[in-house]
């Protein structure tokens, strides 16, 4: 009985929070999508060098051309009075300082949508994380590796537009 008891303390403080379980599942998707459309790209996709991205994605840390060096990725939790939390899930504090770059993540990441959501905005972000600003870069990086893993891509018509995709030179699956 004893032991019983014991067991089950000690399952229950090896339960990780449920913010922590988001994050981390999310991730893990976002990985293994990555990972079912990483034989069909190139060394380098939409600006993006697929080697770095794969690192950062599964290490976060990579090796940087873009920026220079060795860079960890930081993920943060965001709080809901960050000016960036009221209008993103989530977003890249750029550039990188110090050879950090901070993923934060706001509460609406948290609560808000759907799994597939959490994994596109991983998957976007990351992009930010590798290659810069660039929206139209990210999201059609994103779309893409969605497109190579399911065999479809989340409609992202709507923020295509915003920011004036169409002309940039990059372009969704
Ligand atoms: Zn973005």
């Amino acid at each position: 009985m004893r032991f019983c008891f014991l067991l089950l303390i000690f399952l229950l403080s090896a339960l990780p929070p449920a913010h922590a379980n988001t994050v981390d599942a999310a991730f893990d998707r976002a990985i293994a999508q990555f990972e079912a459309a990483r034989l069909n790209l190139p060394a380098e996709l939409f600006g993006v060098d697929v080697s770095a991205y794969r690192a950062a994605l599964t290490f976060r840390q990579f090796t940087s051309r873009h920026w220079g060096g060795t860079v960890i990725m930081r993920v943060e939790n965001g709080s809901a009075t960050n000016n960036s939390c009221s209008r993103f899930a989530a977003f890249v504090r750029l550039p990188p300082s110090e050879g950090q770059v901070s993923l934060v993540l706001c509460p609406q990441f948290s609560s808000d949508g759907a799994d597939t959501l959490r994994t596109l905005t991983i998957l976007h972000e990351l992009v930010h994380v590798v290659a810069g600003p660039n929206e139209c870069r990210a999201m059609a990086f994103a779309a893409h590796i969605e497109q190579a893993a399911t065999g479809r891509f989340t409609d992202v018509t709507s923020y295509w537009r915003a920011n004036e995709c169409g002309g940039s030179g990059f372009s969704l699956p």
